[in-house]
């Protein structure tokens, strides 16, 4: 048999799927290739030559082989684990949800180093910079939502045009802020400083994402906005975010 290529590539561990005997599959989101499934052959076993490289949210440097619609991992280094969330399980389970969200958003085999930034980016922040994990989901949600094409429209009414609606609401279908009198009833309520919040996630610098404070009742408003406004766009449930909920 020819020898496959050879490639080397920086990616994390979105998922890990156990197969049979001591080998895993792993979903790796990558600089150059995106989105790929990985075989790692022995990745189960104690020894493993991979060790803490093939487990979900580690950052490493990948040797990979290509044959046909498959890579089989050679090798990897360990860059970054974000030891950080191991000790604490809000900010882990968390990190899962981050992982799966992008692995939903992430298209197969594409490069989408946008999607893979921001995840590194909110990993950092909850690990490293130990931002509250009630603080960095609504903005990595609606950060990622903008990054995957569903930017909502936050600058203004989108029916009269008013700059600060008194009562704004998100119209989260159809992904526009409006004053409560505009248009029909639903919508989530949001207030001056939860519309702030929303402004500064989707419009501000992604350097400084995570830099803002918000008060409780600001903070509920913003989740439950986030969380509307994602299941109206992408139109289904996770599994990790279920778990995230269960554990606070
Ligand atoms: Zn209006």
């Amino acid at each position: 048999m020819a020898a496959s290529p050879i490639i080397v590539d920086r990616g994390i561990v979105l998922r890990e799927t156990e197969t049979q005997e001591t080998d895993k599959v792993l979903t790796l989101l990558t600089w150059e290739l995106g989105k790929i499934p990985v075989l790692a052959r022995g990745a189960r076993r104690k020894q493993s030559k991979f060790g803490a490289a093939a487990q979900p949210l580690a950052y490493s440097e990948w040797t990979l082989h290509q044959r046909k619609d498959w890579h089989f991992a050679g090798d990897a280094s360990t860059q970054e684990l974000f030891s950080g969330l191991r000790g604490d399980l809000a900010a882990l389970a968390l990190g899962c949800y981050m992982a799966e969200l992008t692995e939903a958003a992430a298209p197969d085999a594409v490069p989408v180093p946008e999607l893979l930034r921001h995840l590194l980016n909110g990993l950092y922040a909850l690990s490293t910079l130990h931002k509250p994990p009630a603080l960095v989901k609504p903005a990595f949600e609606l950060r990622l939502l903008c990054l995957a094409g569903y930017e909502p429209l936050a600058d203004a009414c989108a029916l009269c045009g008013k700059e600060d609606p008194e009562e704004p609401v998100v119209d989260t279908v159809q992904g526009v802020l409006r004053c409560r009198g505009c248009g029909g009833g639903g919508g989530r309520p949001l207030c001056p400083d939860s519309l702030a919040a929303l402004r500064h996630i989707v419009y501000g610098d992604p350097k400084r994402l995570y830099a803002f404070r918000l008060g409780e009742e600001p903070l509920r408003r913003l989740t439950a906005a986030s969380e509307a406004f994602l299941y109206a766009q992408l139109e289904r449930g996770f599994g990790t975010l279920d778990f995230y909920k269960s554990i606070l």
